[in-house]
C-alpha cells in the first residue's frame, strides 16, 4: 500500500474526528472498524506521532465519568457473628428514632463487573467518585434487562451460558467481561456469547430479593440465600442486606466507604493451603491437555483433598505451578476442589510435550495445550464416557471399564452397543459383570430419557443439556439431518457462530445419531413451543406478579407455568400488571402499588381458580 503524505493526513484527521466522537459517546464506527484504521495507518507511517498517542484500550484510556453520587462500597461479613453485630447496630440506631420493626431485604449479590447506566452514560465504578464511561459496551451488544437508565447493576454472563460454552475455555466469566469491556476488538468466545444474548447488564432492582424480619434474619439467611441462588441464573458471591426503612437508612447514614445499613454477606467455599506434589496432565474429551495438580493430604470440609484442578496449562505457565508450589485450594459445593491461589511458585515448570495419551505432538492454543489426534485413545474414551454419563441411564460403564474396552478395540459405541456377554468375557471381565454390562446397556435403551439428554450426549460442541432441550422444543430429532443455520438462529438465545457450529457439529454425527436412534432408545419427546396450550387460557396475554411464598410449589415453576399458558410475568407491578398473586407474607409494598394501578390483587387459591373456572 502506497500513500502520499497528503493522504496520511487525511488518514489522521479522520481517525481524529471518529476517536473525538467516540469520547463523546457517539461513536461514528464500530470499535473494530477504528482499530482497522489504526492498523492501515501504521502499515503505512509506523512512525507516525499519531500512533503513540493511542494506546491499547484499558479502562483508563476510557473516558472518566463523576458519578453523581459516590458508589459506594459494600462492608461485608465474614462470619455469622459479625452479621449478627450488625443486625444489633441496626436495632439500637432504629429504637433511636422509634422504630422498633426492622426488614432487611436480601438480594444476590452478582459476581460481574459493576456499572452504573443512567439512561444515557454508562459508567464503570473505577474508585466510587470517578468510573470511566462504558457505554461501548451496549454497542458492542451487552444486552441490559429491563432495558437502560435503570441504575447500578453488574455487567455479567448467564451462569448456564458460562457452564455450557465457555468455562472450558475460561476461568471465570468476569474475566472474559472484563475482556469485553477492555478491547475493541472481541475475541471469538466474547464474539458468539454476545449474538446468543448471554450477556446483560443486571441492574439490581430488577433482581429477585426477599424481606425477612430482624428477628428471624440469622436463622433464615441461609436458606433465603439457598433459594436466591438457585433463582439467578448469574454467577453470584454473595448476599447483600440491607434495610428496608428509608427513614432508618437516612438515620445511618453512610461512612465515606460504605453505607451503613447495608452489609455484604460472602459466599465462599471453605479453603486450605497445601503444596504441590506433581502435574498429572489429563486428556479431556476435545483434546484438551489439562493440569491436576497432586498435592500433599488436606482436609477440606471434611475429606482428605489429594488432588486439585488447576484449570488449564496456560495458568500453569502464568502462575509457574509446578513441585514444590504452595497453594490455596477451594471447595465450593463441587465434588473436586480447585485451585484458588497461588501463594509460593514453583521453581521449575514443565509442560509435556507429547499427549500422555497418544503420544503425538501437542500444540497450544491460547491458554490450551492440545492433543489434536482424532482417534486419541484418551480423547475416544471420554468421548464414551461422556455418553453414557450424559444420558445418566447406563450404569456399570466407569472410565476404567472404558478404558479396557477400548484398548481392546471397541471404541465405539456402535461397537459396544452390539457386545454380547461372551464378548465382555473376551476382552477380560469376569461373568457376573459381562452379564452387568450387557444388562446394562439394555436397560439404558429400555429406560426412558428425555431427548434432550440423548441428544447433548453426543458432545457436540456448543450443544450441551440447556441447548438441546431449547432446541428441540422447536424441532424434532428425525429432522435434525436437514437442520440448517438459519433454522437454528430463529430461536432466541441463538447466535450466527453458535448456530453454525451448532449445523456443522451435527453434520459430523448426523449418521452415528441415526443408527444410535435405530437402536431403539426409548426416548420422551421435549413439548413442541407451537403445541403449548397458549392462547385458550384466561391468563393468556395478562400481566401478573408473583409475591410471598407460594405453598402448591415454587415461585419459579409457577411463573414458568404461567408463561406457558401464554401471560406475561412480571417482576414488578406496574400500569401494565393485571394481576398480583400474593403468597404467604407478600410484600405490602407490592399489593399498595397494585391498587395504585387498579391491578387484581388475588390469594394463590383464587389464581389457580382463575386457571380452571368451573
Ligand atoms: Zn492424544
Amino acid at each position: 500500500m502506497s500513500d502520499n503524505k497528503a493522504g496520511v493526513e487525511q488518514r489522521i484527521k479522520k481517525l481524529e474526528a471518529y476517536n473525538s466522537a467516540y469520547r463523546d459517546g457517539k461513536p461514528l464506527i464500530s470499535d473494530h472498524e477504528y482499530d482497522r484504521l489504526v492498523g492501515e495507518l501504521r502499515s503505512i507511517d509506523p512512525f507516525n506521532p499519531f500512533l503513540n498517542r493511542v494506546e491499547p484500550e484499558d479502562f483508563k484510556t476510557k473516558r472518566e465519568v463523576r458519578h453523581p453520587l459516590p458508589m459506594l462500597s459494600i462492608e461485608k461479613a465474614y462470619s455469622q457473628k459479625e452479621l449478627e453485630r450488625f443486625v444489633i447496630r441496626v436495632k439500637k440506631e432504629a429504637a433511636e428514632i422509634g422504630i422498633r420493626e426492622i426488614l432487611f431485604s436480601i438480594t444476590p449479590k452478582l459476581d460481574g463487573l459493576a456499572g452504573r447506566d443512567d439512561g444515557n452514560v454508562f459508567a464503570s465504578r473505577g474508585n466510587g467518585e470517578i468510573g470511566y464511561e462504558i457505554s461501548s459496551a451496549f454497542q458492542k451488544g451487552v444486552y441490559p434487562i429491563g432495558g437502560r437508565g435503570l441504575g447500578i447493576g453488574e455487567i455479567v454472563i448467564l451462569k448456564s451460558y458460562f457452564d455450557e460454552h465457555l468455562s472450558d475455555n475460561f476461568e471465570h466469566p468476569r474475566n472474559l467481561v472484563v475482556g469485553i469491556i477492555n478491547s475493541d476488538t472481541l475475541n471469538m468466545f466474547a464474539e458468539k456469547a454476545i449474538e446468543d444474548r448471554a450477556v446483560h447488564f443486571v441492574p439490581y432492582v430488577k433482581l429477585n430479593s426477599r424481606e425477612v424480619a430482624a428477628e428471624d434474619l440469622l436463622s433464615q439467611i441461609e436458606e433465603v440465600t439457598e433459594k436466591l441462588f438457585s433463582e439467578v441464573d448469574y454467577p453470584v458471591d454473595g448476599m447483600v442486606v440491607s434495610v428496608t426503612d428509608e427513614r432508618v437508612r437516612d438515620h445511618m447514614g453512610a461512612t465515606a466507604h460504605h453505607y451503613r445499613w447495608q452489609i455484604a454477606v460472602k459466599k465462599k467455599g471453605k479453603t486450605a493451603v497445601t503444596s504441590v506434589i506433581n502435574i498429572i496432565w489429563q486428556v479431556g474429551r476435545t483434546g484438551n491437555v489439562t493440569p491436576v495438580l497432586e498435592v500433599f493430604p488436606v482436609s477440606l470440609s471434611g475429606a482428605k483433598i489429594k488432588r486439585v484442578t488447576a484449570h488449564n496449562a496456560g495458568k500453569v505457565k502464568a502462575e509457574k505451578i509446578g513441585p514444590g508450589a504452595e497453594i490455596e485450594i477451594i471447595r465450593s459445593g463441587e465434588v473436586i476442589p480447585k485451585l484458588e491461589k497461588v501463594i509460593q511458585p514453583s521453581v521449575q515448570t514443565e509442560f509435556p510435550e507429547k499427549c500422555p495419551s497418544c503420544n503425538s505432538i501437542l500444540s497450544w492454543d491460547n491458554d490450551f495445550l492440545k492433543c489434536t489426534m482424532s482417534s486419541c485413545p484418551a480423547q475416544v474414551e471420554q468421548g464414551i464416557f461422556h455418553f453414557f454419563k450424559i444420558l445418566g441411564t447406563a450404569e456399570w460403564f466407569g472410565i476404567k471399564t472404558i478404558q479396557k474396552l477400548v484398548s481392546k478395540g471397541y471404541d465405539s459405541l456402535k461397537k459396544i452397543y452390539f457386545m454380547k456377554e461372551e464378548d465382555f468375557i473376551e476382552v477380560g471381565f469376569g461373568p457376573v459383570q459381562s452379564k452387568n454390562l450387557v444388562n446394562a446397556l439394555r436397560i439404558s435403551k429400555e429406560k426412558a430419557v428425555e431427548d434432550w439428554r440423548f441428544l447433548a450426549a453426543f458432545g457436540i460442541s456448543d450443544l450441551g443439556t440447556g441447548d438441546s432441550r431449547k432446541l428441540l422444543a422447536h424441532y424434532r430429532l428425525e429432522r435434525f439431518g436437514e437442520l440448517t443455520r438459519e433454522d437454528i438462529i430463529k430461536i432466541h438465545g441463538f447466535g450466527e457462530k453458535t448456530s453454525e457450529s451448532i449445523e456443522n457439529g451435527i453434520q459430523k454425527v448426523w449418521e452415528w445419531m441415526q443408527h444410535m436412534m435405530n437402536l431403539g432408545f426409548n426416548l420422551e419427546r421435549t413439548p413442541l413451543e407451537d403445541e403449548k396450550e397458549a392462547s385458550d387460557s384466561s391468563i393468556a396475554g395478562k400481566g401478573i406478579v408473583f409475591t410471598g411464598k407460594m405453598n402448591k410449589g415454587s415461585r419459579e415453576d409457577m411463573k414458568a407455568h404461567a408463561v406457558n399458558l401464554g401471560a406475561r410475568v412480571q417482576s414488578a407491578v406496574n400500569t401494565k400488571t393485571d394481576y398480583l398473586v400474593c403468597g404467604e407474607k407478600a410484600g405490602a409494598g407490592k399489593i399498595n402499588k397494585a391498587k395504585e394501578v387498579n391491578a387484581r390483587v388475588i390469594t394463590e387459591e383464587e389464581y389457580f381458580k382463575l386457571l380452571k373456572p368451573d
